[in-house]
């Protein structure tokens, strides 16, 4: 969706930009009538028409890209990934509906051997940490409840996403805890209290388990489920040990950077580089950097009015009172189609914030007081017209 209405705001900016092929939709092309239909939250009725197009025409790989958007954005996963083999089927050269293809499976990772597992271990199989373990039943609880999401009656989107994941560990406290398996733990009990809050939000996760996603793949993610908000999870390690508690990032227009904010930036964006890359199909050159700008720009005030809430509507928790809203210049905001936030729930880098988030119990009144702010924020800032 957002991919299309980038699109639609660089043709009014340049009429005459060539635009790339796949999203050139002709207005007596049916596939278009059905893009709008997803475009105004009718999914149901999108994916009826999709699916008579697929019906009549088999060969239409467009349809069966948008037939896996509107599969995944009404919360079937599965049949939304049926759709996009079937695109890839037809186009093996897609790469951008692989990625997405790559995300739904939830494609578990290789081992990368010299880059994960401690010394001592006997090689082939990793090791699951206790962490780990945890994630994955509140995994199997958050697939469970999935289908409680009513398609079609216009749920606000929130996408969470776990940072790191696979061999980009994040940062490693003394301790050895990582923030990739802190996230990944934050993202689905979070994930569930949300769900279980029923407040009209659709929670939807870049990922469930431990596998690498790039950069990219994690935008895809924001435009595969049409995100209203893009809640990225961090506990970064960053030099200055005394950094402790909350933080809310997002990239306001102007905004001051404080030396926390540029700390975590140096962090975050050192990893992010590191992943393994996606390329964007249908984004090159010219058009994706006037895209990339035009999309930042417009998101940027919606992030940073959900920032400011969620500090705001953050009162309790084991970091209550520590931490603070503060402008970064994280390449996600860059990366990402959506109103994105970034939160440093915790650093790794301070023991006693490491202390807290190696306790279950702890990290578990962490997701809650989260979820109950973000659902605080929604509340607040949904109806605010766009700046
Ligand atoms: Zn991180």
């Amino acid at each position: 969706m957002a991919e299309f209405a980038a699109v639609a705001a660089v043709s009014q900016l340049f009429p005459a930009l060539p635009l790339a092929k796949p999203l050139a939709l002709a207005a007596s092309d049916p596939l278009a009538a059905a893009q709008r239909l997803l475009d105004a939250g009718k999914i149901e009725e999108a994916a009826a028409d999709l699916r008579r197009i697929t019906a009549a025409d088999p060969r239409n790989e467009r349809a069966y890209v948008l037939l896996g958007r509107a599969c995944a954005q009404a919360g079937n996963p599965a049949q939304a990934l049926a759709a996009f083999r079937e695109a890839l089927r037809l186009n093996p050269a897609d790469t951008y509906t692989r990625m997405l293809a790559d995300i739904l499976a939830q494609r578990p990772v290789p081992d990368v051997p010299g880059q994960e597992g401690k010394a001592g271990e006997k090689g082939g199989r990793r090791s699951v940490s206790r962490l780990e373990k945890a994630a994955l039943a509140e995994r199997e609880a958050f697939l469970a409840g999935q289908g409680r999401v009513s398609p079609g009656t216009g749920p606000f989107r929130l996408v969470i996403d776990a940072g790191h994941g696979g061999p980009d560990t994040g940062g490693v406290a003394a301790s050895g805890l990582r923030e990739k398996d802190v996230t990944l733990d934050l993202a689905l009990q979070a994930a569930r209290d949300i769900q279980e809050a029923d407040a009209g939000v659709a929670v939807f996760l870049t990922r469930m388990s431990d596998i690498p996603l790039s950069q990219a793949a994690r935008a895809a993610c924001a435009d595969l489920y049409a995100a209203d908000l893009f809640l990225s999870l961090h506990a970064p390690f960053v030099d200055d040990a005394a950094v402790s508690g909350t933080f809310f990032f997002s990239r306001p227009k102007g905004g001051e950077e404080t030396a926390v904010a540029r700390a975590v930036a140096a962090f975050e964006n050192r990893l992010a580089g590191a992943g393994p890359g996606f390329p964007r199909a249908g984004h090159h050159g010219l058009e994706a950097a006037l895209l990339r700008d035009d999309m930042a720009g417009r998101y940027a005030g919606q992030g940073a009015r959900y920032a400011a809430w969620l500090g705001k509507s953050l009162k309790a928790g084991p970091f209550a009172g520590k931490g603070g809203v503060a402008a970064a210049g994280l390449s996600l905001f860059r990366a990402v189609d959506a109103p994105a936030v970034l939160t440093a729930m915790g650093f790794l880098s301070n023991p006693a914030d490491a202390a807290v988030l190696a306790d279950a119990a702890r990290r578990k009144d962490l997701a809650g007081t989260g979820a109950r702010a973000v659902l605080e924020a929604i509340d607040a800032v949904r109806g605010m017209p766009p700046l």
